[in-house]
């Protein structure tokens, strides 16, 4: 068991060493150069299971060594500390949450021995072992129950609007799977996707959910309205052989042009697959069919990789969007990704624009598509129509 503390002043090194040991802590190491302290935890990270960070230092800064941390995956115990500015602190320990990190919590300088024993007590209560999947579902409904709703025809889609920052008008819809349970009504994706997925019926799922969206697109045709269509894709697809050919059967069914069809990937799934999805992906956009990499930010891509990927379109993920504009982590993600789609030519839209001041950031920042509840909820695809005609009569 080793504790880091990686502080640039000497003196605080050695006075929390010196305290933490009054606390009978053995195998205390300090680091003043912070690059260097990267790669003493890069080297020793299941050792590690205390660090402390200052986040005011010359060179790497608090958000940098909060991602860099999340990017190795350290599953050790977290303390962030401040000299100056508690909001920064706040930020980041908020970010640090974000990424799965285990933040013990937020201490401003100076600390005291009370502060160091509560800290103790924390990592105590940490629970141990694998960390839990990100986002876990509830698991609530069965593959069975899926796959009898899949034959029955009760997975449908609804809309939501995605509207360009510049002049709000109508750029693109993204599809979202619904299931239209008999008894329990109107069910959400987040219990029932990751079921499928576990059943295996991610292939015939996608492709109910791509007629749905190609027939509401056909629908909205023949009134003269031609949006973008996003639909989410799972991992499973990418690396199933048949994915290609069946879009574009589906595609030739309706008469949808390819290039107004894009395909959403999670960034933190296709990272993990990047060899066996490339082949796929760029089949996909040879064809001309858009790709979104989708909840940017919390999959720790890294822009060679990215560099890579044939996307057109990246997604900033919504727990860094909105709130972003009194948020300075949040902020810094926001501004760093799209300097990164900038690099890349990647088209970018901000998810989860709930309120005012979101719009206002993701558009200062550059951003250039709005997608969220200050646009529009999803919808059921037959809303749109009359959405869209109260939405233009407003801007
Ligand atoms: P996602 O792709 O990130 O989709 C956006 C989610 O954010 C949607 O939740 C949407 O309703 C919600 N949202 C939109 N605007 C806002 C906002 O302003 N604030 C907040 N807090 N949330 C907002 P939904 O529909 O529950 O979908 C959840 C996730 O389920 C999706 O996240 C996507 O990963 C997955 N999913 C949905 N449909 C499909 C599908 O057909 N296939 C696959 N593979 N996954 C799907
Ligand atoms: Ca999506
Ligand atoms: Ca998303």
């Amino acid at each position: 068991m080793t504790t880091l503390i990686v502080d640039d002043d000497p003196f605080v090194i050695k006075l929390l060493t010196r305290q933490l040991t009054s606390l009978g802590v053995t195998g205390i190491d300090g680091q003043t150069d912070s690059s260097a302290a990267l790669t003493a935890i890069a080297d020793h990270l299941s050792a590690i299971t205390l660090l402390f960070c200052d986040l005011q230092m010359p060179g790497v800064d608090g958000i940098e060594i909060v991602r860099h941390l999340a990017t190795l995956g350290y599953r050790g115990g977290l303390v962030l500390i401040s000299g100056e500015d508690a909001r920064i602190l706040n930020s980041a320990s908020e970010l640090a949450r974000v990424l799965k990190l285990n933040v013990l919590t937020a201490l401003q300088k100076p600390i005291t021995v009370a502060h160091l024993a509560d800290v103790l007590t924390r990592l105590a209560a940490m629970p141990t072992g694998t960390p839990p999947a990100p986002r876990a579902p509830r698991r609530s409904y069965q593959g069975d129950d899926i796959a009898q709703a899949l034959t029955r025809g009760d997975i449908i889609v609804h809309a939501q609007p995605q509207v360009s920052f510049a002049d709000r008008h109508l750029v693109g819809v993204e599809m979202l799977a619904r299931w239209l349970h008999p008894q329990d009504g109107l069910v959400f994706p987040d219990q029932f996707i990751a079921e499928a997925e576990a059943a295996g019926l991610m292939d015939g799922f996608t492709q109910s959910v791509l007629q749905a969206s190609l027939r509401a697109a056909a629908g909205w045709a023949a009134l003269g309205l031609h949006p973008q269509i996003s639909v989410n894709i799972s991992m499973d697809n990418l690396i199933s052989i048949g994915l290609v050919a069946m879009v574009e059967t589906e595609l030739n069914r309706v008469g949808v042009p390819a290039s107004q069809l894009t395909l959403e990937v999670t960034e933190s799934r296709v990272m993990q697959n990047e060899a066996a999805a490339l082949d796929v992906l760029l089949r996909l956009r040879l064809k001309r069919i858009g790709l979104s990499i989708d909840d940017f930010g919390t999959g720790h891509s890294s822009l060679a990789q990215l560099r890579d990927l044939p996307f057109s379109e990246l997604k900033i993920d919504r727990g860094f969007v909105h709130g972003a504009s009194h948020d300075p982590a949040r902020g810094a993600l926001c501004s760093a990704s799209m300097r990164m789609a900038r690099e890349l030519g990647l088209s970018v839209v901000a998810e989860g624009v709930e309120d005012q001041n979101d719009w206002d950031y993701a558009r200062l920042v550059g951003c250039d598509i709005a997608q969220g509840y200050f646009v529009a909820r999803p919808m059921p695809p037959e809303k749109l129509p009359a959405w869209l005609t109260d939405w233009n009569a407003q801007r």
